[in-house]
């Protein structure tokens, strides 16, 4: 509809970053736009409405809205963040990358036993990242509910990789 228009508009594509092969998808010009970043803010926000107890955002455009949603929704935010910038005790978990592997951390304690968890983040890609943070939420004793995203990008099968979590998946836009 209008919103999915205006995003599809706004983001912009650059083939071949940072490796060839590579579609990237920029999506800092919607923060130029603050009538469209509150329109996706509402759009995410009435898909998890009333559905989860705590939001995990993914660095770091996972935070860009990720923390919009959590205030909106009135319920916490939890920073998921890449190796070392945490102080122990921390929580991780590795996993492979679109280009490159890494690890992910959060501060132990914070995601809470049989919470209901949505995890958000600016994209799915190959599924790698989100994968891990769900293994993470599920290692705490919570319940990965929901995965939103602005962004999906459909040749990748990132969606395959959420399935044994059995939550609902969400995207604005699908590439
Ligand atoms: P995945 O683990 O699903 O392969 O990769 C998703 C992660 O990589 C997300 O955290 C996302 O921010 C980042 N990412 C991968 N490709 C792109 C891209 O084309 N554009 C943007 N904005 N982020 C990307």
């Amino acid at each position: 509809q209008e919103l999915i228009k205006k995003l599809e508009e706004t983001i912009e594509n650059f083939p071949d970053f940072p490796i060839p092969g590579i579609q990237f998808k920029d999506i800092s010009p919607v923060f130029l736009d603050p009538k469209l970043y509150e329109d996706v803010i509402a759009d995410l926000v009435a898909f998890s409405k009333g559905k989860v107890d705590a939001v995990c955002g993914i660095e770091s455009r996972g935070y860009l809205f990720g923390i919009a949603i959590a205030v909106a929704l009135e319920v916490p935010f939890i920073l998921i963040r890449k190796k070392g910038k945490l102080p122990p005790p921390i929580v991780s978990e590795k996993y492979d990358l679109e280009y490159g592997s890494a690890e992910i951390e959060t501060r132990e304690g914070q995601i809470k036993k049989g919470q209901r968890i949505l995890i958000h983040d600016d994209l799915l890609a190959t599924g790698g990242t989100t994968e891990a943070v769900a293994r993470l939420v599920e290692k705490q004793g919570a319940t990965v509910s929901q995965f939103s995203f602005l962004i999906g990008l459909k040749d990748l099968n990132g969606e395959e990789k959420l399935k044994p979590f059995n939550a609902e998946v969400y995207h604005i836009l699908e590439y």
